[in-house]
């Protein structure tokens, strides 16, 4: 038996292994998982080159648990360690400039097991003690038995072991036992083990019988050591992508489609990559990329191996030149995983490219939901807009798909404004906005559907790269204003008529939560409706993108909707109500009219006289008389109001126009709903 010192510079690995490892302790079963793996696959191969010459036999990698002993064993028929080998491979370890290191990366535990090949010594994160039996596959050696409690002391003695290979025996410690649970351990093997290229059994098969589950005879072996993106993309079918799909992912929805990543310069990657049915809410989508280091688990977070929107995608990426035990930080500014990054955007881009080109009916008909992880792309990474803008579409309301230069060759001819600009319409609820869309139609113009959670910034981004373009959504104003052809024809009316119709509609447009109207006029074609509702562009806008954001343009958040209520003095039916109201209220205004008059013109005559007086020069009468004055024409207009209310209250028809108007704009609700539609029978 021999007995010795662990050879570290540094006094004690053990404590920093304890303390600093702990967080992510489970990682010790992936390494030791691996090394029994990377001995079984070092045995093939020298099988294969003739330098082993003995039976394979079963190469199975055995995990048991035994709880009443208190421990782990992970056995392998790999090559085996000589009495040389153990003192090379694991008593010496490599740790030079140990204490720099430690103090670089003290918070940093995974940066302490990559960079010093601590793989194995990863085990006393949770033992008390580690034993190794293991016997040489090189003939004429002695099994060697191992032993080491977590201090640098060890011991080696020769041992007898029937079989070749080697068993790692982990004495579990008190604060660690439910690494002794078999759930516990199924779960890990997993989660890390599930596609290692070496059948990794984990006790037997269970099985229900009488309502008992019983063990078979079969083992349980956890992982699938040929996963479809280690496999020719020439072998495999359709069906093997969708199946290794729901290996990855037992509940998901059938993907979209997939790539398969095979490089191997100037870097090793390989990898399929799936785009899914993407739904709402693009967070829950997150963190389905699963990383491998040559089939080894690693993490399920990339976010920053691969582009933010990549992180939408599902699927694996294997490879072995991402440096994985290294802190996030350090990834990010890694030449590798840049190019490897740029690679995969690359590669996402051409398939999509490729599936447009050759089977754009395909394409068309999986837009709807490729269109969030497209346009993310296009929003996040101008490289990726730059490939994108060949294939990405746009949707009209008939349910036409167009890419950006075939929509403009449809619109360019008929929606260009007076001022060159082309005019872009689009809905966001086409039957919301149905009526809107409807008059645009009439006039032969086309309208976009944009109702993807990512379109407001799409339509932002798009009036940006688009040279004399702009979006306008159908209902922000009547249509010949929206696209104005030449100089709109001049709203004929009197100052007083113009009083006399704001405060008839005013008075009667019902009190809607945190929404105002503005009454305005419009001289439009006498066809057209009498009354519209439209909400400008740039407010709703602004409201929009505070309600993704929050923050900074919460401002916009909080004000109410501003909506135009928008007469057309054209249409014959405001032609008659003003006339009406003429008949019924001229009589009663005319003189509160002649008064208002006099007295506004005598206030517009004493301040013109103080027109170039400093305010302590005006005499004090005349200040008082200024007042009385204003106090008699607010008087006198409120009383000229009360007159024109009085009427549009009496008069059902000032009503039913505004609900009319609400009601094709979908704002007409609850009691106003039924008022109306009681209205509208009495008006029969
Ligand atoms: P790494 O695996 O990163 O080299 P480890 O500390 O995990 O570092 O292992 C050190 C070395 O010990 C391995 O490179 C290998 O030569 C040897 N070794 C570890 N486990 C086994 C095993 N199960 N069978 C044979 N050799 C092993």
């Amino acid at each position: 038996m021999s007995k010795g010192n662990i050879g570290v510079t540094s006094d004690n690995i053990f404590p920093v292994i304890k303390k600093f490892l702990y967080s992510d302790h489970e990682i010790f079963l992936r390494e030791l998982v691996s090394n029994a793996v990377d001995a079984t696959q070092k045995l093939k191969t020298l099988a294969s080159v003739g330098e082993f010459k003995g039976e394979l036999g079963d190469l199975k990698v055995r995990v048991s648990v035994d709880k009443s002993k208190g421990t782990l064993t992970i056995s392998d028929r790999g090559i085996g360690m000589t009495a040389d080998e153990i003192d090379k491979y694991i008593n010496q370890i490599a740790f030079s400039g140990a204490e720099e290191f430690l103090e670089k990366y003290k918070n940093d535990a995974q940066a302490i097991i990559g960079h010093f090949g601590l793989g194995f010594y990863s085990s006393f994160m949770v033992s008390k003690k580690v034993e190794i039996f293991t016997q040489s596959f090189k003939e004429g050696t002695t099994a060697q038995h191992w032993s080491c409690k977590g201090d640098p002391e060890y011991t080696l003695e020769d041992t007898i072991k029937s079989d070749r290979g080697t068993d790692i025996v982990l004495h579990i410690d008190d604060e660690n036992i439910d690494f002794l649970e078999e759930s516990k351990i199924q779960e890990l093997l997993t989660k890390y083990c599930k596609f290692l290229p070496v059948e990794i059994a984990f006790g037997k098969k269970k099985d229900w019988k009488d309502g008992k589950q019983v063990e078979t005879e079969d083992d349980n072996i956890i992982n699938n050591p040929n996963p479809a993106w280690t496999r020719k993309p020439a072998d495999l079918k359709e069906e093997d992508y969708d199946a290794f799909y729901k290996e990855l992912y037992p509940f998901g929805e059938d993907p979209l489609f997939h790539i398969h990543l095979n490089v191997d310069y100037p870097f090793n990657l390989t990898g399929i990559l799936y785009f899914p049915k993407i739904k709402n809410n693009i967070d829950m989508q997150r963190n389905k990329i699963q990383l491998y280091c040559n089939q080894v688990f690693v993490t399920d977070h990339v976010e920053n191996i691969v582009p933010e929107y990549l992180t939408l995608l599902h699927g694996v990426i294997d490879s072995p030149d991402i440096p994985l035990n290294v802190s996030r930080s350090y990834l990010q500014s890694d030449a590798n995983v840049k190019k490897i990054s740029g690679h995969i955007t690359k590669k996402v881009a051409d398939r999509l490219a490729d599936i447009f080109k050759n089977e754009r009916p395909d394409f068309e008909s999986k837009w709807d939901n490729l269109k969030v992880f497209i346009q993310y792309g296009m929003l996040s990474d101008e490289k990726f807009y730059e490939r994108a803008e060949k294939f990405a579409l746009l949707k009209n309301v008939d349910g036409k798909y167009f890419t950006f230069d075939e929509y403009k060759e449809l619109v360019k001819a008929n929606q260009e404004d007076k001022n060159g600009d082309l005019i872009y319409l689009y809905a966001n609820n086409a039957d919301e906005q149905y009526s809107y869309i409807q008059h645009a139609k009439d006039k032969g113009y086309d309208v976009l559907l944009m109702d993807g959670q990512l379109d407001v910034h799409v339509v932002s981004q798009l009036e940006q790269k688009f040279e004399k373009t702009r979006f306008v959504r159908v209902d922000s104003d009547v249509i010949d204003k929206i696209i104005q052809k030449d100089d709109t024809a001049k709203v004929e009316l009197t100052n007083e008529q113009r009083d006399a119709l704001v405060t008839v509609f005013d008075s009667q447009i019902p009190a809607i939560d945190k929404t105002n109207f503005i009454v305005s006029f419009e001289q439009l074609s006498p066809t057209a409706n009498p009354v519209f509702i439209t909400q400008n562009e740039f407010m709703r806008r602004m409201k929009e993108m505070s309600a993704l954001q929050g923050g900074m343009m919460s401002f916009y958040g909080e004000m109410p909707d501003s909506y135009n209520l928008v007469v057309n003095t054209a249409h014959p039916v405001i032609d008659r109500l003003l006339k009406d109201e003429e008949a019924a209220c001229n009589a009663e205004v005319a003189p509160v009219v002649s008064e208002l008059t006099e007295a506004e013109s005598k206030k517009t005559k004493i301040k013109d006289s103080h027109k170039d007086k400093k305010d302590e020069e005006i005499p004090a009468a005349e200040k008082a008389e200024i007042e009385e004055l204003e106090k008699q024409i607010a008087e006198l207009t409120a009383r000229k109001k009360a007159v024109y209310s009085t009427f549009a209250a009496g008069n059902k028809q000032v009503r039913q126009l505004i609900d009319l108007a609400l009601l094709a704009n979908n704002m007409l609700k609850g009691e106003a709903l039924a008022n109306f539609v009681k209205r509208s029978v009495e008006l029969m």
